[in-house]
């Protein structure tokens, strides 16, 4: 299940089979001069099937949303054997209850997904990337705020790096370096594109730099002179997940709060959680500009590893607790599987869930498909 079946330029829309690669999906529709606007770290790996199934976000989620919202229609294989064709390529089908959204992130719960009919855009032929040392992540979000209202339709990433990420990065990343001449504590990375040639974007960018650089919220800005530039400054993010490893133990939090909290969110949760262990090591960085934060935390310095991973349930269940208070999500974009299932009981209320038993029992009674994830 690995083939592309349609590619259509007018219509804007590709299908393509289930275990097609990520990449090789994106690699179709620029071919024909357009964007699958969906693209994470691991798309050379991830197939359509994994990627539609987790709802992956990415980096381009501030612009294009997540995976549900570049599927038009889906083919899926139904626990009971049959064969549900849903691989419409509309974008008005007011027909009744829109089913593919059950099979999206249901983590392969209620069926199998064998092919899905995708949305397409023009390609970019122009792009602007920059990174920016902001004084915090109040004025990282003060600034996206800025680029939006500046021409909202290009901000296509925006990404907050602190401190302890970069340095993590240069450490165990050969090839990498700090940008900057001078130390920083936090940092943003901005992607601009649009699919207009001639759109002014450095010049736009450069503006609302420029301007933030006057009031403060910016210490300093590099911008990437040429690709090779542009994928060394993303490097730097993406290195991230990879370069905490070597530092020791690691308890990860995928949370998500409304954009507007997450200076709050991470100055509160930094808080809490260095007054329960002094010396740990906060690492929150990731999507910021959809409200999406890793917020994890490194082992203190010499500590033992076995010990302080012994306490990622108090951990992660204080940072649970302060954001869903800020009215956010202990699952941001990475599902519940097998360890937040206690978690998802826990937080959501009794309705909710009562619905997704139903849901569950409704379309896979005999528990076949993937049986002990989520519920
Ligand atoms: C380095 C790295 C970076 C990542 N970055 C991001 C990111 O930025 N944003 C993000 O959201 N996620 C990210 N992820 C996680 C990402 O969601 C998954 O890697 C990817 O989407 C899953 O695709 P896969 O093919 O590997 O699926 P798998 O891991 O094989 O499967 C994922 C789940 O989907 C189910 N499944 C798989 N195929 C089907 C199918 N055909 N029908 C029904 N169910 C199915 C599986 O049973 C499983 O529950 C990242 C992962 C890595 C390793």
């Amino acid at each position: 299940m690995s083939r592309v079946r349609e590619l259509d330029p007018i219509n804007l829309t590709i299908t393509a089979e289930a275990g097609c690669v990520l990449a090789r999906v994106q690699d179709a529709a620029a071919e024909a001069g357009r964007l699958l606007a969906l693209s994470l770290a691991s798309e050379g790996t991830a197939q359509i099937g994994g990627v539609l199934s987790t709802n992956a976000g990415g980096n381009a989620t501030v612009r294009y949303g997540n995976a549900r919202e570049q599927v038009l229609g889906l083919e899926v294989v139904l626990p009971d054997g049959r064969i549900w064709n849903g691989l419409r390529a509309l974008r008005k089908d007011n027909a009744g209850y829109d089913l593919k959204h059950l099979f999206i992130g249901a983590e392969g719960t209620l069926g199998i997904i064998t092919a899905a009919v995708l949305k397409l855009y023009p390609a970019p032929r122009e792009s602007a990337v920059a990174m920016a040392a902001v004084r915090d992540a109040r004025a990282a979000l003060d600034l996206l705020a800025s680029l939006q209202t500046e021409n909202a339709e290009v901000v296509t990433s925006f990404e907050y790096l602190p401190r302890i990420g970069i340095e993590y990065v240069i450490r165990h990343a050969p090839g990498t370096r700090d940008p900057f001449d001078r130390v920083h504590g936090h940092y943003v990375l901005i992607e601009l594109t649009s699919a207009r040639e001639h759109a002014g974007l450095r010049v736009s960018l450069e503006k609302v730099l420029g301007a933030a650089v006057e009031d403060g919220r910016v210490l300093d800005a590099v911008f990437a002179e040429s690709a090779a530039q542009a994928k060394a400054l993303w490097r730097l993010r993406e290195e991230m997940s990879d370069a905490q490893k070597p530092e020791g133990g690691s308890i990860k939090n995928d949370v998500s709060v409304p954009v507007s909290r997450v200076a709050e969110f991470i100055d509160t949760a930094t808080a809490r959680i260095r007054d329960e262990l002094p010396g740990v090591r906060v690492v929150a960085f990731g999507h910021v500009g959809d409200g999406n934060i890793h917020f994890n935390l490194s082992q203190p310095v010499g500590a033992d590893k076995d010990d302080f991973l012994s306490r990622w349930d108090h951990f992660t269940g204080i940072v649970n607790e302060i954001v869903v208070g800020l009215g956010g999500s202990f699952s941001a974009e990475h599902g519940i599987g097998r360890l937040k299932r206690a978690t998802l009981e826990h937080f959501r209320g009794e309705v909710e869930l009562g619905l997704m038993r139903r849901i569950k029992r409704a379309m896979d009674p005999d528990d076949l498909m993937n049986p002990g994830r989520v519920l």
